[in-house]
């Protein structure tokens, strides 16, 4: 018999950077959570060593292909296609949704979370980047969402601090990726040196968008709707270091803040014991040692996508999911070396110039064919 007071996990994305972290935070944690199913693109070997490793109950994979070769190997039901997730998600047996799937994928698995009353825990942001209203409205029959994002998991913590109505800003911080203070011509930067990450190991696109600091623009929209505050409420601090994770400032502006080493597993593991601590295995930080902590204001001449974020809040939920799409796309055309990096900021401003936007709460349908469109736009135009 299952021990009913464990909480069942399905993870989706298991085989990502947040994914294969979460596996490693759960391991752990045994006495109080199980792990129901796992979720991933095509990672037929991976999966199979994670079923065996971690003994869920159930798989999926989005490629049908790789879900038969799974199938072969392995005694467990594994399911296919986005059908086969949900069906996942929205199983009864799942109590804990842990959404780490990479990109607008990541939308309507999340968004069956929520409508399934489920608690989701979101690594992924773009499904609240394209559709925070949605989750917002749909959130109201009960289910709930925690962040995992590092940003928006300090906001959480640190909102604790006061009451809703007494938050004054949302204060994301930000590294500024490996560019910021480096004097380099934005059209001569490659994929390798994009990629190196000062302080965080991440998946290629979540890093190139914090080389163009994209990144920080999706996440001002997460905060946007995580957490029902305006946008004009909501600025970004670089902070080389990445200690500070973001901080709350109130009406009286007391500003609280949430501090630790860079390491993903503590926010994975505070959205699984929300509203309570564990002991986590990460290192201790030792500001003595760290000496000193610097801010910057955001250079948004060199890095414009911070004003896509507020000129996407601004038209509604189908520029934000323009600005998304387009980036995506942008950012694989420069993995593979056919736009440089100054293009994937050029083409999110072309592509927000380049559609209208009528309808500022827009259906999900609306919201998936104005993906689709502008994927279709970006490579058409840069073929
Ligand atoms: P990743 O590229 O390392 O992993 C992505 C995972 O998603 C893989 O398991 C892949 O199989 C799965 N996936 C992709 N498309 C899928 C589909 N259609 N159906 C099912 N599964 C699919 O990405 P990551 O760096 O772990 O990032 C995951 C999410 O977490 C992103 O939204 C990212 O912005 C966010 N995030 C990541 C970090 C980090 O440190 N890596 C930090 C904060 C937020
Ligand atoms: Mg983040």
């Amino acid at each position: 018999m299952m021990n009913k007071s464990l909480k069942r996990i399905a993870l989706l994305g298991s085989t990502g950077s947040i994914g294969t972290q979460t596996l490693d935070v759960l391991h752990r944690m045994q006495d109080d959570f199980v792990l129901h199913s796992i979720v991933a693109f095509n990672e037929v070997n991976i999966l199979d060593k994670q079923i065996k490793d971690f003994h869920p109950s159930k798989a999926a994979l989005f490629d049908n292909i790789a879900a038969e070769k799974l199938s072969a190997l392995t005694n467990i039901p594994v399911l296919s296609g986005n059908e086969g997730i949900i069906s996942l998600v929205e199983d009864p047996e799942v109590d804990i949704v842990v959404n780490a799937i990479a990109g607008a994928a990541g939308l309507l698995p999340g968004l069956a979370a929520i409508r399934a009353n489920k608690r989701l825990l979101s690594a992924n942001k773009e499904c609240f980047v394209m559709a925070g209203h949605i989750f917002r409205d749909a959130m109201k029959n009960g289910g709930d969402i925690i962040p995992i994002d590092s940003e928006h998991s300090a906001l959480l913590q640190a909102s604790l601090a006061g009451k809703h109505k007494e938050i004054k800003e949302l204060i994301l911080t930000a590294s500024g990726g490996p560019f910021f203070n480096k004097d380099i011509d934005f059209n001569t930067i490659t994929p390798e040196q994009a990629l190196a990450h000062p302080n965080w190991s991440m998946g290629q696109k979540i890093s190139i968008d914090s080389a163009t600091m994209f990144n920080k623009a999706l996440e001002i929209i997460e905060a946007r709707w995580l957490f029902d505050i305006p946008s004009e409420q909501i600025s970004v601090l670089i902070h080389p270091q990445s200690i500070i994770h973001s901080l709350v400032e109130f009406n009286d502006y007391s500003q609280i803040a949430q501090l630790s080493l860079p390491d993903m597993r503590l926010p994975i593991q505070y959205a699984l014991t929300y509203p309570d601590r564990k002991n986590c295995p990460i290192d201790k930080l030792n500001l003595a040692e760290i000496k000193t902590l610097t801010f910057h204001e955001v250079p948004v001449d060199r890095f414009p996508a911070i004003s896509y974020a507020y000129k996407a809040l601004e038209l509604g939920s189908l520029a934000a999911t323009v600005a998304n799409a387009a980036d995506e796309i942008a950012v694989s055309l420069f993995l593979s070396e056919k736009i440089s990096f100054a293009d994937i900021s050029r083409i999110i401003g072309a592509a927000l110039d380049h559609f209208a936007y009528d309808n500022s709460y827009p259906e999900i349908d609306e919201i998936i064919l104005r993906d689709r469109e502008t994927r279709e736009w970006v490579m058409k135009k840069y073929p």
